[in-house]
């Protein structure tokens, strides 16, 4: 077992012992990342010498006996969370070269605790897709097996923590992009509830979907991150003054009596036999818990993916206007004019995903559509969020699957943008809705690769989704499982 092995907790236990110093702890991680990731291209940027520099601090502070279960953890960032005087990419030509001159503020916080930056992680440009394909900066390699996609749009983040390349990882998720690859990685992945986590500093692809969360080899990390990201942020004008309660004080306790609600609509068609019948074994371990398990209906599901299609371009048409190339950015050689300039820099800064993207956005946008499509999608939206709240008021937590296949073939979806965005039926409707959700691993497949376990609740409960989690994994070993990384 080497360093990069061990997770957060592991690792607070004998940093705050003084057995091992962060700045061994961060060696050993940039040491992996060196023999790896030319493989894995799980990182866009490697910051070693903040990270050097951050475990040397956070030794110090150690050693004043200030050791929070944070201190001296490194971890990696994914490339869309803005960092003061690093490069943030968002994968992009067009942000190749952008230096924020501030910090998110899940950036901050952790910054507060001491933690180590290891790097910043490959992602699909602007976080547009479900595969990490669509990156400026090429395509990452899932861990499980290279010729296949880790997931997307948090790919690099994925891969970085199942390939021990980082401790634990941040990812953002505007339909599914923690949690997807969470599943594909077989990590633990949460989206926490619409409000719950600051957006300030997090460059917005869909702003009424966004939102952080942890990337994390199992449940107690994830509790341990969330208890630093969360909370009140005057920055963000839509982050809700709610409680930020210890997420770590519900693991291990009694998941007895609580009651699953599994939506029929969600094992259909296309869903994959292996991951059917993977999570059909998960509900089982929980019923053995004492779980009461009732079949629930979301009715609208089937109309979740056309909604979001309308709405997350719609919102990005918007956001990206600002990429002008003016104040910063790609600016074009070809300089003939105002509006040439604007429009070469663009052409040639944004890849192919964005610009549909901007195009059916604009389009759903413009005069004369938008009833019939930005504003029916948010109708529709509106339905999506009453189906969980009336599926809430007899369940506690909603269990599906999180994705319906295992990781497809590098390549095998690119020119298949229809047939990618279909596939994220599961993880989607959480976003609609605003709720919160997690992706646990609870099998693999024949040929190995990992299957994630999705649990939904209502708005501000990530409390049940931690402590279902967790009793589920006590239950398991499948979190334990490592990559063999034959390259
Ligand atoms: N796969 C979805 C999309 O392409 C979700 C991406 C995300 O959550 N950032 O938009």
């Amino acid at each position: 077992m080497e360093l990069y092995n061990l997770t957060i907790h592991e690792l607070h236990t004998r940093l705050s012992t003084g057995e091992v110093t962060s700045q061994e702890v961060t060696e050993s991680v940039l040491k992996r990342i060196e023999s790896i990731d030319k493989q894995v291209n799980a990182y866009i940027t490697v910051t070693q010498p903040l990270a050097m520099a951050q475990a040397k601090k956070a030794d110090e502070v150690i050693s004043r006996g200030q050791c929070t279960p944070l201190t001296g953890i490194p971890l990696a960032i994914k490339d869309i969370l803005c960092m003061k005087g690093v490069t943030t990419t968002c994968g992009s030509k067009i942000l190749e070269n952008f230096v924020p001159p501030y910090d998110a503020t899940v950036i901050k916080r952790l910054r507060e605790e001491d933690a180590v930056f290891i790097g910043r992680t490959n992602m699909d440009e602007f976080a547009m897709g479900s595969s990490t394909e669509t990156s400026y900066f090429g395509p990452t390699r899932n861990p499980w097996d290279a010729s296949r996609i880790p997931g997307g749009s948090s790919g690099g983040s994925a891969a970085a923590v199942a390939a021990d390349e980082c401790i634990a990882a941040l990812g953002t998720d505007t339909g599914g992009s923690i949690r997807q690859p969470a599943a594909c990685c077989g990590l633990v992945g949460l989206k926490p509830t619409y409000g719950r986590v600051s957006r300030f500093g997090l460059i917005a692809f869909a702003s009424s979907l966004d939102q952080a969360g942890p990337m994390t080899k199992d449940v107690q990390d994830t509790a341990l991150l969330m208890n630093v990201i969360c909370g009140y942020d005057p920055l963000d004008s839509t982050s809700l003054k709610v409680e930020v309660p210890d997420y770590t004080a519900v693991l291990g306790k009694d998941v007895a009596g609580m009651s699953i609600g599994i939506p029929k609509e969600y094992f259909m068609e296309g869903l994959d036999g292996e991951v059917a019948k993977a999570v059909s074994e998960a509900i089982k371990v929980l019923e053995g818990l004492q779980m009461e398990v009732k079949e629930v209906s979301l009715p609208h599901t089937d109309y979740a993916v056309a909604a979001y299609y309308l709405i997350a371009p719609a919102e990005a048409s918007s956001n990206l206007a600002r990429y002008d190339a003016v104040k910063y950015g790609y600016r074009t050689s070809k300089d003939t004019g105002l509006l040439d300039m604007y429009m070469h820099s663009r052409s040639e800064g944004f890849g192919a995903e964005v610009k549909r993207r901007i195009m059916l956005g604009t389009y759903a946008l413009s005069a004369g559509y938008y009833d019939a499509y930005y504003k029916k999608a948010s109708q529709v939206r509106t339905l999506i969020r009453k189906d969980f709240e009336t599926v809430f008021e007899e369940c506690d937590v909603i269990v599906t699957p999180t994705y319906p296949t295992s990781a497809f073939k590098i390549g095998e979806k690119v020119n298949d943008p229809l047939n990618m965005y279909l596939s994220d039926i599961f993880t989607i409707p959480a976003n609609l809705a605003g709720i919160p959700a997690i992706s646990l691993p609870c099998g693999f497949t024949g040929e190995g690769l990992p299957i994630g376990l999705q649990l939904l609740s209502n708005s501000f409960q990530e409390e049940k989704l931690i402590q279902v989690a967790a009793a589920y994994e006590q239950e398991s070993r499948w979190h334990l499982q490592k990559p063999t990384l034959a390259m």
